[in-house]
């Protein structure tokens, strides 16, 4: 573990020396073999693949639920990795770092690669202070976001999110380029030039989570009163569609029960979590459950359980204007927060911790969200 520790002051230099407009060029190539590149650890499962094949339990698929279902299966393994990979290349992504930005400015440049017109959204931060010490002066941030424009009701819109800043000093691969990545897959896969959505859908990648939230509260604070505008008038564009779902990811990997365990454990699932004291705790519910019949349906290793303690994480804005869930490894407080991930803002926070049983966990959420927004936002194959 020496020389691992040793090399992080390294490669926070070296990604500090980054050029802050960074292409996909200078991210070292994706090796898929890198996180098998090493003897056989006692972590490694038997078998990556778990027995959920039979769970809808005789449920017939419509014919839209398979058109659904092969939309879910372009989600892919090692392109989810690939991002994770990438956006690990840029350390902890500290927000206020050299390597926060660069890390910002690649999320941008893949989301443009695959057809996105991009946006930001800039705020200022003022960092939090014990009390009695005087207040800073703020400073300037910024965020990342694209659109799925709806082709028949643009005005309304699904948010799907993760926030793309860590801290620990390690890589934050699990807290949340996980989450981060899983929304670019999905991204990815809804720029298919043979993809259409009925309503729109928005990939939001927040900045300082870890600061307070600071990125959502403020995307919440400047925006939700344009929701809905045509703007311009008649021209049938809407910079804020109405909001109808926000569905967060942070942290997506690791399972691996309390006490921890070597292994994923063998009830690992997909924690959906909405918040009971929340002004929208009854609509909020509801959309949990799309994802957990959606995880039923479309999730191909893991299943999904919902809970009501959502806490902590970038959602946490918007629950009380529309309709919030997260979707997490663990619940929030009940598990993460007694220490069911020893990796969480640990330097140990790397990509190459995970296991690929780890990274379908994260994949199987990916499949979750996916899958319910096929019915919710009226996601199409056309010829
Ligand atoms: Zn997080």
């Amino acid at each position: 573990m020496i020389h691992k520790i040793s090399l992080i002051p390294l490669l926070a230099v070296g990604l500090a020396l980054l050029p802050v407009s960074t292409d996909a060029q200078q991210i070292p190539p994706y090796d898929p073999v890198r996180g098998q590149d090493r003897e056989p650890r006692v972590s490694d499962p038997p078998e990556l693949r778990r027995n959920v094949q039979r769970i809808l339990g005789g449920v017939p698929m419509t014919a839209a639920d398979s058109m659904h279902q092969t939309i879910v299966e372009r989600l892919d393994f090692e392109s989810y990795k690939e991002l994770i990979w990438g956006l690990t290349r840029f350390g902890d992504r500290e927000q206020g770092t050299a390597r926060n930005q660069a890390a910002i400015e690649w999320i941008d440049s893949k989301l443009r690669s695959w057809g996105y017109p991009t946006e930001r959204l800039y705020y200022d931060y003022t960092p939090r202070v014990r009390e009695g010490e005087p207040i800073p002066d703020p400073e300037p941030r910024e965020q990342v976001y694209a659109t799925k424009v709806g082709a028949t009701t643009p005005g309304e819109m699904y948010i799907i999110s993760a926030h793309m800043d860590g801290r620990g000093g390690g890589e934050a691969a699990n807290d949340d380029a996980s989450g981060t990545a899983l929304v670019m897959e999905i991204a990815r896969v809804l720029a298919q030039e043979d993809i259409v959505t009925d309503r729109s859908i928005r990939f939001a990648l927040w900045n300082n989570e870890e600061t307070g939230l600071n990125g959502s509260t403020a995307y919440v604070e400047q925006r939700a009163a344009l929701q809905g505008i045509e703007n311009p008038p008649g021209s049938g564009t809407y910079p804020e569609p109405r909001w109808l779902g926000m569905i967060q990811h942070d942290m997506m990997m690791w399972d691996h029960g309390n006490p921890v365990t070597y292994n994923q454990a063998l009830d690992a699932d997909v924690d959906v979590e909405f918040q009971m004291n929340s002004a929208l705790a009854g609509p909020s519910a509801l959309l949990g459950i799309a994802l957990i019949n959606a995880n039923r349906m479309h999730a191909s290793d893991y299943p999904a359980v919902l809970s009501n303690a959502m806490s902590n994480t970038d959602s946490t804005p918007f629950m009380d204007v529309v309709p919030s869930v997260s979707l997490r490894e663990n619940r929030r407080l009940y598990e993460t927060g007694n220490g069911a991930n020893p990796h969480w803002h640990q330097t140990t926070d790397l990509f190459e911790t995970f296991s690929d049983a780890d990274f379908m966990l994260g994949l199987n959420a990916a499949q979750t969200t996916l899958g319910a927004l096929t019915k919710l936002a009226g996601v199409r194959i056309v010829d």
